[in-house]
């Protein structure tokens, strides 16, 4: 017997698993998609006889479903949610309808910054265990799809507060809340409360045998958890003081017992001590052994675009961190070296409060390039506290004036602040360009050696 309808709108990869998942279980299903469908997702609904429409929401379509899974990338104000709230039908997002179908642990990492990094971390660390594991949400394949066949004991999720917004009874084992730091505030009625409230949707339905590691230093999140309350077993991390997960120098401690040194880990910096222990102590809840542990850490490779080293030229380091979308990203990139830093950001300014970093920039950064369309902001900045600034809409160039301006040991990092699509198409084309760029230059710069 055929289910009731189901209406994915937008076929990504959350729309598309969701959409085959939905079919798999037997409901009538409909993909809607306002812009053009990837031609990997459309022959995925071809072959499992999915119809579907591009360029457009037919709402007679849309509106005659009595259950909507949504891309969290549309957001709640356009006009088919509009009318599909006031048709009281039922908005989800593809976690939320995936996970009703799986009996599997799921450790569900969220955050404003460091989701990526803890998550791929938590799931290597669990994987090198030897643990029957998957990767989803906003990395690896869709939760859906994966569910389908259902065939791991944990799935390692990494959700934004969008894919949180649609939730309802989605109920991790392990939640992971590394930070809470104002961005994305134009889909939350510029309320920094209604992000809050969103971030913990994580814990809602999480009860006494869940477990909540969260970042204690950091007072959106302990705030928030003393307003709300939760019932499981709560697992502390911090930078500052003695927790059941803290950082002392560059010691990373655990229940005051194993000591883990973070000089003996691929990552560095202490954002990513945060993302460290929050993805160490889940490894421990799951009964990851310390040695596995210890190994995983060392062999672990984060994706690219966060601290991505590129090349040394002339002994100048040239770091891509393009994912450092925001102020409070940059600020944790700042700390992360002790070295003389040549600093490109730029962008599409989200709001930027640059006080927040003003006295690490004086500390640390020699020159400033902006790379920008529209660089107003930086310049009256920074303006009066670095010397040596420059603007350019040319990346390329950019690269160039940053190793005219570094001396031996400095190092040049692109962390933006900011977003990208004024030059470019994503964070990960802008990090590409550069990485490009760099790799030219160091080409040009040695064979201009071997002339000489
Ligand atoms: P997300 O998936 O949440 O965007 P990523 O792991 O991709 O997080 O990192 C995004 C950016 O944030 C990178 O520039 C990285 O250096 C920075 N970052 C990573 N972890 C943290 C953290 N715990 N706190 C603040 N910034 C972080």
């Amino acid at each position: 017997m055929v289910k009731s309808k189901v209406t994915i709108l937008g076929a990504g990869e959350s729309g598309t698993g969701a959409a085959l998942l939905a079919k798999a279980k037997g409901y009538d299903v409909f993909v809607s998609d306002a812009g053009t469908i990837k031609d990997s997702y459309k022959a995925e609904l071809v072959a499992a006889a999915i119809v579907f429409e591009e360029g457009t929401h037919t709402q007679e379509e849309i509106l005659s479903s009595s259950l909507i899974i949504k891309s969290p990338g549309i957001p709640e104000k356009a006009e088919i949610i509009q009318k599909s709230k006031e048709k009281q039908i039922d908005i989800i997002d593809e976690i939320e309808f995936a996970s009703s179908f799986t009996q599997a642990a799921i450790i569900a990492i969220t955050g404003t910054n460091g989701k990526t990094t803890t998550t791929l971390l938590t799931y290597h660390l669990l994987k090198e265990a030897g643990l029957s594991v998957g990767l989803a949400g906003n990395v690896g394949h869709s939760l859906a799809k994966q569910v389908i066949e259902d065939k791991f004991d944990y799935y390692v999720v990494e959700m934004s507060s969008f894919q949180l917004d649609g939730t309802k009874a989605f109920k991790p084992f392990i939640g992971v809340l590394l930070n809470i730091t104002p961005d994305h505030l134009d889909r939350y009625n510029y309320q920094l409360s209604n992000y809050v409230e969103s971030k913990f949707g994580l814990i809602k339905n999480m009860d006494k045998a869940d477990h909540f590691i969260y970042y204690k230093d950091d007072e959106l999140v302990t705030a928030g958890l003393a307003e709300r309350g939760f019932s499981g077993i709560k697992h502390e991390v911090s930078l500052s003081s003695k927790a059941e997960n803290y950082l002392s120098g560059s010691e990373m401690n655990f229940d005051n017992d194993i000591v883990i040194s973070q000089d003996e880990t691929a990552l560095r910096g202490p954002h990513n001590a945060i993302n460290m222990m929050s993805a160490i102590r889940a490894a421990m809840i799951v009964g990851v052994g310390e040695q596995v542990i210890r190994e995983g850490l060392k062999s672990f490779k984060n994706a690219p675009h966060r601290l991505e080293y590129v090349t040394t030229i002339n002994e100048v380091d040239f770091i891509n961190d393009s994912k450092a979308t925001n102020v409070d990203s940059v600020k944790y990139a700042l700390d992360s070296f002790s070295e003389q830093l040549i600093w490109i950001a730029g962008g599409i300014d989200k709001g930027n409060d640059y006080d927040l970093i003003m006295e690490r920039v004086n500390a640390k950064v020699k020159a400033l390039i902006c790379l920008g369309k529209d660089n107003a902001k930086l310049r009256s900045t920074f303006h009066d506290q670095i010397i040596d600034l420059l603007e350019t809409d040319n990346i390329k160039d950019a690269v160039r004036s940053a190793l005219q301006y570094a001396k031996a040991h400095d190092v040049v990092l692109l962390s933006p602040a900011c977003a990208s699509f004024d030059l470019f198409n994503s964070y990960i084309d802008r990090g590409d360009q550069f990485k490009k760029a760099v790799l030219e230059l160091k080409e040009e710069f040695e064979s201009k050696k071997i002339e000489q």
